[in-house]
């Protein structure tokens, strides 16, 4: 087992665990719900990581992550406003999560 990847957001952290599974490659989510130990834990510490099962899987895994990390942020891009609420949505919602009004352009 080799932790792969970590980060603060939970979503990114299961984003890069199904594309690992898409890609084949044994893996799990550690650490998901120990942000009740803050206090004893560092902020880092706590956060959710990605292990890989297979050690020969590591390298792999780490070169799609960094491949899909660049994908993530370029494509997706920004988050963007709700020019109803002005909620702030993730470019990966059509619509706003609040409100339901459309996503601009
Ligand atoms: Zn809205």
């Amino acid at each position: 087992m080799i932790k792969v990847y970590s980060n603060s957001d939970r979503f990114m952290v299961w984003n890069v665990h199904a594309a690992l599974e898409a890609r084949g490659i044994e893996c799990s989510v550690q650490n998901c719900f120990a942000a009740g130990g803050v206090g004893e834990l560092s902020p880092f510490e706590s956060w959710p990581e990605v292990w890989v099962h297979d050690n020969e899987d590591a390298a792999i895994a780490k070169r799609l992550i960094s491949e899909w990390q660049e994908g993530f942020y370029k494509q997706e891009g920004k988050e963007w406003v709700c020019a109803n609420c002005k909620e702030e949505n993730h470019s990966s919602f059509d619509v706003c999560w609040k409100c339901g009004g459309e996503k601009p352009y």
